[in-house]
């Protein structure tokens, strides 16, 4: 008869999984779908956080505005909304771009470029974290679109 893996095995074992669990427990945030680009997710999550604080803060003070509606106020007011809601487009498109940017972590096709399907290489990714085309194919994108005009 084949003697059972020994208890020092065992208690090996249970003792790395107990590390790993921990470890996973202060990571929680990137958690185990960290995937390939653990650093770039955080980019990613660090810089939609701040454009939604940000969103609040806009948020808030239009908050204060409405509050004490002074009449000398109103021009700077809306020139301020205006600007606002301008930075507030902006944004909306980044934290679009942010979102399919992680939807693509998830699905782990983050990191191939869409138009031709190669790698995108990490350094780029890491100075331009939503980008969805390799050097190659953005180069030939804005040479077309300054062909066309
Ligand atoms: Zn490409």
């Amino acid at each position: 008869m084949k003697a059972r893996p020994s208890k020092k095995r065992t208690s090996f074992a249970k003792a790395s999984s107990l590390v790993r669990a921990k470890r996973s427990a202060t990571s929680r945030k990137g958690g185990p779908k960290n995937g390939k680009y653990p650093d770039i997710r955080r980019d990613l999550e660090r810089q939609r956080e701040a454009i939604l604080n940000e969103a609040g803060e806009v948020l808030t003070h239009r908050g204060d505005i409405e509050a004490f509606p002074d009449v000398s106020d109103q021009a700077s007011a809306e020139v301020d909304q205006n600007f606002s809601m301008r930075i507030r487009d902006r944004e909306r498109k980044l934290l679009k771009k942010i979102d399919e940017a992680l939807e693509r972590m998830d699905a782990a096709t983050y990191g191939t470029c869409e138009h031709c399907g190669g790698d995108i290489p990490y350094k780029r990714l890491k100075a331009r974290p939503v980008t969805t085309l390799c050097i190659n194919c953005k180069t030939l994108q804005e040479q077309e679109e300054q062909a066309r005009g």
